[in-house]
Parts: structure tokens; sequence; C-alpha cells
């Protein structure tokens, strides 16, 4: 069966990312690479773990749209397949990034406490505008695994969902709830050993 894991690689150091992703090569279905890569090396270490796999980038991207696009057309020519945006950024900054990026995913909601502060009470219209912007997937989180299932009816859109193990979420509720793919970071790259790590938590669905 495929994986439903993508391994984000929230790891700093070059060698130990592409080590670990090396590892667990065919036993996640895609690699996050967010700021702690992007900053360290610039948007060529995409390239680096693109070799390995599909690369999604996670710079939760927030900018005006003409701007959002560029950024987004800049990490696809670097070899990235999927986008993270920000919703709350709104319709026309999702369909500028949709003109550049291979697949959009829009974060609907996200995983700490601050959550509650602006976005929970916009997530479910951003998951609905997600879905007439035709983005490929939505960001919710594990943490609430309730909201899996109300942004997903909600959207129709496939569920990409962080906050498995080290944030608390778990990774069989959160699948129960309807996540398509589970996003872990920590649980696997600071694990003795990521692809059994994986396997433990691919056993449990
Ligand atoms: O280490 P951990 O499994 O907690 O990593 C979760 C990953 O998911 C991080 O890369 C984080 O940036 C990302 N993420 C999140 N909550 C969101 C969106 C993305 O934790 N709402």
């Amino acid at each position: 069966m495929e994986s439903n894991i993508i391994l984000a690689l929230d790891v700093e150091d070059r060698e130990k990312a592409l080590k670990i992703a090396g590892s667990v090569s065919g036993y996640v279905a895609a690699y996050k690479v967010g700021y702690p890569l992007l900053l360290n090396y610039g948007v060529e270490v995409i390239r680096d773990v693109a070799n390995l796999g599909t690369v999604i980038v996670d710079i939760k991207i927030a900018d005006i749209p003409d701007v959002s696009r560029n950024i987004a057309r800049i990490l696809t020519d670097r070899g990235a397949t999927g986008v993270i945006i920000q919703g709350f950024v709104g319709r026309d900054v999702m369909r500028e990034v949709r003109k550049e990026a291979k697949n959009l995913y829009v974060v609907a909601e996200m995983s700490h406490p601050g959550n509650a502060d602006f976005i929970s009470e916009s997530s479910e219209k951003i998951a609905m505008m997600a879905k007439e912007e035709k983005a490929d997937g939505i960001v919710a989180p594990a943490t609430h695994p309730e909201r899996i299932s109300v942004l997903k009816r909600i959207s129709g859109l496939k569920v990409l969902s962080p906050g498995v193990g080290t944030q608390g979420g778990s990774y069989k509720e959160a699948v129960e709830r309807g996540a398509d793919y589970l996003i872990i970071g920590r649980t696997i790259t600071m694990s003795s050993d990521p692809k059994q790590k994986i396997k433990e938590l691919l056993s449990q669905r």
C-alpha cells in the first residue's frame, strides 16, 4: 500500500536532511522542504531533495498575488511539485499561485493554539474557496482531528494534516477523520531509525 506520510524535512543541516530523506525513500509520499533548509542553503536545496522524490515546499506563502505567483515560479523552477500557501490571503492569491505551481495546497487551519485568535473563524470559508479555485488540497490539523472531517467535507479536497506525534496528534485518528496525507517531521527525523518509525506509523492504518 502506498505511503500517506509526507516527511517534513525541518532539519537545518543539508547532509543530515538528505541522509534521512534517502533512508526513507519509497516509504514516504513526498518530502516537505521549508524555511530551515531554504534559509541555510537557498532554493537550490530543493533540487537536492527533488532528486530523491516529490517535493512540496512549505513557506506558507502569504504575499500579494503578483509576488506570490513569482515565488511559486521560482520554487517550481527548482523542482518543487507542490507549494503551500496561506488561505487567509484570499482568492486572488490562490488563483495566481495556481498558474505556476503544479500542485497548490492551501492552509485552511493551523495546529497551534493561536489558530483560534484569527484563522479558525475563517477556515471553513477558506476550505470552500480552495475548492472553487481548484486547489489540490488543504492543510488541516491533526491536533484538532474533528476539523479534518469538517474541512474535508466542505472542500471535497485532499487533506494534508500536520501535528501527528510531537505536537500531540494521533496518526490513526487523523486517518479515521479523513486525512489523506500526514505531514510528519520530528517524530521521524529525530528517531534513531526513521524508516522503522514510518513503518510503525503506517501499520496503524
Ligand atoms: O515536527 P512536526 O511533525 O511537528 O512538524 C510539522 C510540520 O508541519 C512542520 O514543518 C510545520 O511547519 C508544518 N505545519 C504545521 N501546522 C500547520 C501547517 C504546517 O505544523 N498548520
